[in-house]
């Protein structure tokens, strides 16, 4: 979720974060800089770390740099991804950047919550530059963060600092309280800050929500705006679609045997357009969805990877078969269709126009080294 929603949600704990709007365009950021004051700093909402490294976090100084600097920055793509939105900040004068956070550490089984003096950085050049600086407490799931570690952390933070002792203790306890209460993998505050004027304030926030406990959370829905058009139909299909930028648009049933074909196709030399999970039950109107989704953007090649068990062969060849009539692109599709009604299936495939070119492949290798090779001699 972006940094925006993450600290709604933090505010509402009790963490406090400086006087800020969200904007989506570049006018309406003129329109609501009364409200900030100058200096402020604009700031990408993109789902993207470290986004100050390529150029998302902007600061202004002056009255003059502000349209300039709003226009450059709603202009930005960062990694690929547009900005749609921005967050426009009270400029905060930091006397200190500490960093907190915590998620789940899969040796302990067990959360952790992870804490260092400095700051700004993230995690993996803390964790380089500064190895000695980072505590790691273990937090029992079942008790929660206890009071005493919230302590113990806040003095091993601000050891010098008395008086923030205390507060620091509450936010992290508040950290904590956010991680359970919504089924999080990660809450981090990154920096969370002492001003100038002595004031804790999370400068940045970044959450990470548990899809497992998508069913008990209604209210997600709203933080999932950045889909990407094609992203959203695929999920409204029940497909799980993400973008890649390869040449060979697949398409693939279980995640586990998609993941198993991009390597593979990496291992040949190939790359795949996209990560497409049809699911467990396929039917041929999920196929055709799938088959359009890859194919509106330029692919060379289109390979069809299944493993039938709940999914059957033959609703997938009758996708394709539906998907051609409609669509009769002249680019290749190799087909490996084994497992419940594979026989079916070839004889469909088998009686389409040679004017389509469809190579049937038996095992994974084969049809991804297929793939590979057509790709590249196209
Ligand atoms: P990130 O690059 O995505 O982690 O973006 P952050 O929101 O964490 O900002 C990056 C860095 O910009 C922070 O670590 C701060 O050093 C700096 N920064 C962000 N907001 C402010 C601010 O209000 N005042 C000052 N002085 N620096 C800021
Ligand atoms: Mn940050």
């Amino acid at each position: 979720m972006i940094e925006f929603y993450a600290k709604e949600i933090f505010q509402r704990s009790g963490i406090p974060s400086p006087n800020e709007r969200l904007v989506h365009s570049v006018s309406e950021g003129l329109s609501v800089i009364p409200e900030i004051g100058i200096p402020c700093v604009l700031k990408a909402q993109v789902l993207v770390g470290s986004r100050g490294k390529f150029g998302g976090v902007r600061f202004v100084e002056k009255e003059e740099e502000l349209l300039t600097s709003l226009k450059e920055i709603f202009s930005l793509k960062i990694k690929e991804n547009p900005v749609e939105m921005v967050l426009i900040s009270e400029k905060v004068r930091i006397k200190k950047e500490l960093f907190l956070s915590i998620t789940i550490d899969r040796n302990l089984s067990q959360p952790v919550l992870l804490a260092s003096p400095y700051g700004g950085m993230d995690i993996e050049e803390i964790a380089r530059e500064r190895p000695k600086s980072m505590l790691k407490e273990p937090i029992d799931p079942f008790l929660g963060l206890l009071p005493y570690q919230s302590r113990r952390v806040a003095f091993f933070l601000l050891p010098n600092e008395p008086n923030l002792n205390p507060p620091l203790s509450s936010i992290i306890m508040a950290l904590s309280k956010v991680f359970f209460e919504n089924d999080c993998l990660l809450t981090e505050i990154n920096p969370l800050v002492v001003s100038e004027e002595g004031n804790l304030l999370a400068l940045d926030a970044k959450i990470i929500l548990d899809d497992n406990a998508r069913f008990r959370h209604p209210d997600w829905d709203k933080y999932e705006y950045n889909l990407s058009p094609l992203e959203s139909i695929a999920k409204a299909e029940g497909l799980s679609y993400i973008k890649l930028s390869g040449e060979i648009g697949t398409i693939v049933n279980g995640a586990g045997l998609a993941m198993a074909t991009l390597d593979l196709l990496n291992t040949y030399g190939a790359r795949s357009a996209n990560f497409l999970d049809i699911g467990g039950s396929s039917s041929p109107e999920k196929t055709k969805k799938a088959l359009e989704i890859i194919t509106s953007s330029e692919v060379k090649v289109v390979l069809i990877n299944i493993f039938g068990g709940i999914t059957r062969c033959d609703d997938v060849a009758k996708g394709l078969i539906d998907f051609l009539k409609e669509k009769p692109l002249s680019i290749p599709f190799v087909v490996r269709l084994v497992g419940t009604n594979e026989e079916k299936a070839r004889s469909l495939l088998s009686s389409l126009p040679s004017n389509f070119k469809i190579h049937f492949a038996q095992t994974m290798k084969e049809a991804v080294k297929k793939a590979s090779e057509l790709a590249r001699s196209l």
